[in-house]
């Protein structure tokens, strides 16, 4: 089983690259565990055709003993037998959104969500990992593999590079590996040469290049991924083509941050000069 958590700054599509990779795995016959670990439990809206209405979150709140919760209460199955879970958020202004991950992820072992006909788990986790709460699915050694989603856009990359910096200390002590960099694209000038440069100066390669297509927002309309809403457009293999390159990626590395400095001389160097 592969436990593969996907970072990247809010908003830059990790949970539209995720489903879509998802669909695409599953539709080639694997069994998959989605684990939405945002807050605003949106990760598996494609999937399922609608927001989970529970969250293990909102489930343990509503529970005075949380060993009555039962697996079919916050495990909802989506599109290709997909299992779906959200963790859900904390109450806003109390609670430690990174905890919660984590007490969600273990009510889920212990109630047999990881079972062994599985092939992959996959963490959508919100943030830029600067609180040490977004890191818990990997600080907890949980996903070994990370995939980071980034666009050719300053603040992105400077997010990217900062997940990064969080990931090396884990790599170091555990076992933590980045796969690669899915360049999710923002049509911003010379974006393949600098995210390409940015994840090869970052000692990982760029896995893919998911050009922006307005074929993901109707399909986000419909609640559907790209891969069942129009199975033959150009995006849709743009995912499965991801799904391959994720199935037989064996580029896993340790990563080496990027000086603040040396970041800005890439804008420069790619997009000033270039
Ligand atoms: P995140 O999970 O990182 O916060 P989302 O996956 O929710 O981001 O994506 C944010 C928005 O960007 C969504 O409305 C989605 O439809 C859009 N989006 C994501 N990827 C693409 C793409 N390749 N082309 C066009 N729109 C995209
Ligand atoms: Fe919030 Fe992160 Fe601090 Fe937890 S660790 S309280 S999620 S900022
Ligand atoms: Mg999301």
């Amino acid at each position: 089983m592969r436990q593969i958590a996907i970072y990247g700054k809010g908003g830059i599509g990790k949970s539209t690259t995720v489903q879509n990779l998802a669909a695409a795995l599953a539709m080639k016959g694997r069994q998959l565990l989605l684990i939405g670990c945002d807050p605003k439990a949106d990760c598996t809206r494609l999937i399922l055709g609608g927001k989970a209405k529970n969250t293990v979150l909102d489930e343990m709140r509503g529970m005075q003993d949380p060993a009555k919760i039962k697996l079919k209460d916050i495990l909802h199955e989506g599109i290709f037998g997909i299992q779906c879970v959200e963790a859900g958020g904390p109450e806003p202004g109390v609670g430690c959104a990174g905890r919660g991950i984590i007490t969600a992820i273990n009510l889920l072992e212990k109630m047999g969500a990881y079972h062994d006909k599985l092939d992959y788990v996959f963490y959508d986790v919100l943030g830029d990992v600067v609180c040490g709460g977004f890191a818990m699915p990997i600080r907890e050694g949980k996903a070994k593999e990370i995939y980071i989603v980034a666009s050719g856009e300053m603040m992105s990359l400077y997010a990217a590079n900062n997940i990064a910096k969080g990931i090396e200390k884990f790599a170091v002590s555990g076992g933590v590996r980045v796969g690669g960099i899915i360049c999710n694209s923002r049509n911003v000038d010379e974006e393949y040469e600098l995210v390409d440069t940015f994840a090869r100066e970052l000692g990982t390669q760029m896995i893919a290049f998911i050009p922006r297509d307005n074929v993901v927002q109707y399909a986000e309309i419909d609640r559907q991924t790209v891969i069942t809403f129009e199975p033959d457009s150009a995006q849709a293999e743009n995912y499965r083509q991801l799904a391959e390159k994720v199935e037989n990626n064996r580029n896993f590395t340790i990563p080496t941050p990027l000086e603040n400095d040396r970041l800005e001389e890439l804008f420069h160097s790619i997009i000033v000069k270039g």
